[in-house]
């Protein structure tokens, strides 16, 4: 008997990263779908799981880890719909019914940070924990948290990307978050450190002054996530943190700034503390897993 294939989608506000599988760890295609309007980032990525399915065969469900907000209560009228996103054009798209409609299949949603802390939870860095919290850094910041090894407020996920901090002394930079300006976003998003120094983030060396502005921050957002969650493991993944030489300084930093408040957290065991990802692409296995359930 063949298996059913199933569909993810990884929803970006860069890329959209689609991916048909027999398991989550058995996949059969990707394509990569630049985030460019709903209408054609959609009908490409649309494209892509139709031509799959013709060669194939069905694709019994689709899961989606989306950048948001996404409204994710299933009583709401607008739900399943990307709301006030300061992706220009994406407001108010309503990307599960697009699927829905087109495919005629179950489809499955998240946000982006939710499903891939729920990957890395099931079986990446995060494997056997209780709590965690997982960032993405990227063209937006946000946040999954497990408490309890269950997503926290799963309907109504908290929004800690765009919480508020002590700005560094040394920058100017007016922050490019559309709603509150210099939020943690708009200081340390992808396009924060694009906007504030004219050079995309990944042309940008290691020893410019642009890591140790970021190290701030996100040293910062580590204290202020251990103040209020106490997990026990902070996984920080996204494009921006593809640069490895930020872990060592964040950690360096964080353990400054707390300075000894929380015993159990010091040198001996903050590399296990703060931890690049295991999974290869977190949000888009955690889309994959998304598909899997059955409700
Ligand atoms: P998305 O947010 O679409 O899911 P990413 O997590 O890759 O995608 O985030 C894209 C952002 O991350 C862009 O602003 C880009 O400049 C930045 N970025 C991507 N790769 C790198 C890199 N190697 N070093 C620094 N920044 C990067
Ligand atoms: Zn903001």
């Amino acid at each position: 008997m063949s298996k059913l294939l199933m569909g993810g989608i990884e929803a970006g506000g860069t890329k959209f990263n689609c991916a048909v599988a027999y398991s989550p760890d058995k996949i059969l295609a990707r394509l990569t779908v630049p985030t460019t309007s709903p209408e054609e980032t959609l009908s490409r990525s649309l494209g892509f799981f139709a031509s799959v399915a013709k060669q194939h065969g069905v694709i019994g469900a689709l899961g989606i880890s989306s950048f948001g907000p996404i409204d994710l209560d299933s009583n709401s009228a607008q739900f399943g719909h990307i709301t006030s996103t300061p992706k220009p054009g994406w407001q108010n798209t309503d990307i599960v019914g697009y699927f829905k409609e087109k495919l005629h299949i179950p489809v499955y949603v998240d946000t982006d940070v939710n499903a891939a802390a729920l990957a890395e939870h099931r079986s990446g860095a995060g494997k056997g924990l209780a709590n965690l919290v997982y960032y993405t850094v990227g063209t937006g910041i946000g946040a999954g948290i497990i408490t309890n090894r269950q997503l926290m407020s799963p309907t109504h996920p908290p929004e800690l990307g765009h919480m508020r901090l002590p700005l560094h002394e040394a920058d100017d930079y007016a922050g490019c978050c559309p709603y509150h300006k210099n939020c943690l976003e708009g200081l340390a998003s992808g396009p924060a450190i694009e906007h504030r120094w004219g050079i995309n983030a990944e042309n940008l060396p290691p020893e410019h002054y642009a890591w140790t502005l970021q190290t701030d921050y996100l040293a910062k957002m580590c204290v202020n996530t251990v103040c209020s969650f106490a997990p026990q493991r902070i996984i920080l993944g996204g494009g921006v943190m593809t640069q490895l030489h930020l872990f060592p300084r964040i950690r360096t930093e964080f353990l400054r700034l707390m300075n000894g408040y929380m015993s159990s957290l010091n040198q001996d065991n903050v590399d296990e503390y703060i931890v690049p990802p295991k999974l290869e692409r977190p949000g888009e296995i955690g889309a994959l897993q998304l598909a899997t359930l059955s409700k």
